[in-house]
């Protein structure tokens, strides 16, 4: 278990980002380099509860192994803590980047305490995995006779691919976009999630035997239209992991005005056009000098956020539905749920570097009547 009296001895210290102003001038990832000293003494802090509520229900969705890898870093055997992370989880260099860690929610440390920094090891267990070559591919053995069709790659059709490819079936992965990787390419941006990480794995899949197929739009009628019929003759299995791109639009008065744009179609064509010119074709919606208003809060506003001021705009106001929320957990929002406290990420520090203060005005609910396309 970490250091008996870790947890005792060492206080909650996560790694820091880089600084807000430096890191508005790039596109590059906001996290500073893994410090193994202090992720070192954050792993002594594991108390390795009899029931680890971490890894349970109410904490880490692929049940990762928490307190038998944070024993193992604190002992600094990587190599095994790598081993002990794989066996749960296909993609730890993603979860260790982006994944909202509901297993630091559930940190029984987190009952009188702040919790481990559980995502912070995991993220550098995976890195590190990478840096030693350690992470390698690993094909399967030997092959089935079975055939499998995944639609789409995002997370869920990654994951599904390596796991029925390890089993040794024949995979194919068939992707609409142009790049394979679904929300973790073209929705969470490089700030988040450094692309070149994404293609990294893919790469790894793909040497693993897995076969990928972009621009095939599966069941489209256009020219890049995939018949689902042929795909179900030529294949034992369709297996669809096609995500939820479907947006959710707003009826409220002048939707059909110049200049009001869904998250997705603005951080989709920011990312490809960083990727495919470094935002040199002009082929993205620009923000710079523009008195921007992000409306909706979560992760997907806060990366509208981020890219509006690495665009340069002149201004930033951040409409969110909800209250306020409380700095420690209500009565009604106990451990070991999710803690449902006010935070700030990424994109809400740096605009209030920028600006000088927080750009979230709270309890904005607007006003909605039937939009003109809606009435006909
Ligand atoms: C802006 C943004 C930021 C986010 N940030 C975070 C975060 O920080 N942390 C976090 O945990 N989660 C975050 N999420 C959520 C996370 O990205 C999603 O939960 C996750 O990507 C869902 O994975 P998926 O594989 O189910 O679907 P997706 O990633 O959506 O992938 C589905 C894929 O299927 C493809 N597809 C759909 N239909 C077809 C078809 N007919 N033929 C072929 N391909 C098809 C799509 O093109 C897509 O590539 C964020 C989401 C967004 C939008
Ligand atoms: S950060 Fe996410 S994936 Fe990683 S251990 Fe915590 S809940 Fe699991």
């Amino acid at each position: 278990m970490g250091k008996p009296t870790g947890f005792k001895e060492f206080t909650r210290q996560t790694e820091p980002y880089r600084n807000a102003m430096d890191r508005l001038l790039d596109y590059d990832e906001i996290y500073t380099s893994h410090n193994d000293e202090l992720l070192n003494s954050q792993g002594a802090r594991c108390m390795d509860c009899g029931v680890p509520f971490c890894q349970s229900e109410e904490g880490c969705p692929v049940y990762n192994l928490i307190p038998e890898w944070n024993d193992l870093i604190y002992k600094g055997r990587w190599k095994e803590a790598l081993d002990r992370l794989h066996k749960t989880n296909n993609f730890p260099e993603f979860t260790g980047r982006v994944c909202p860690a509901p297993c630091e929610g559930a940190c029984v440390l987190g009952v009188n305490e702040p919790a481990v920094t559980i995502k912070n090891i995991e993220c550098a267990i995976a890195d590190k995995g990478f840096e030693n070559g350690w992470v390698v591919a690993n094909p399967p053995q030997q092959r089935s006779d079975k055939k499998i069709a995944i639609i789409g790659s995002g997370p869920a059709g990654l994951a599904a691919a390596a796991q029925l490819n390890l089993a040794g079936h024949n995979v194919t992965v068939y992707e609409r976009d142009d790049r394979i990787g679904g929300l973790l390419m073209y929705g969470i941006p490089n700030m988040k999630l450094e692309k070149d990480v994404v293609d990294r794995r893919v790469n790894l899949l793909r040497e693993e035997g897995i076969n990928f197929v972009t621009n095939a739009d599966v069941g489209g009628s256009g020219e890049n239209g995939v018949d689902v019929e042929q795909l179900l003759h030529d294949n034992d299995v369709l297996l669809l992991a096609t995500g939820a791109t479907t947006a959710r639009d707003l009826n409220i008065p002048n939707r059909e005005g110049d200049g009001i744009h869904l998250a997705m179609e603005f951080l989709h064509k920011n990312t490809k056009s960083l990727l495919d010119s470094k935002l040199q074709d002009n082929n993205y919606l620009s923000a710079k000098g523009k008195k921007v208003i992000v409306m909706g809060g979560g992760d997907t506003g806060t990366d509208c956020i981020g890219t509006s001021l690495r665009h340069g705009c002149q201004s930033l106001v951040n409409f969110e539905i909800m209250s306020i929320p409380p700095l420690d957990r209500s009565d009604d929002n106990p451990w070991p749920l999710w803690p449902k406290i006010y935070r700030v990420d990424y994109g809400h520090q740096e605009a209030a570097e920028k600006f000088g203060n927080d750009p979230r005005v709270y309890s904005c609910l607007l006003y909605t009547s039937p939009s003109p396309r809606d009435r006909g």
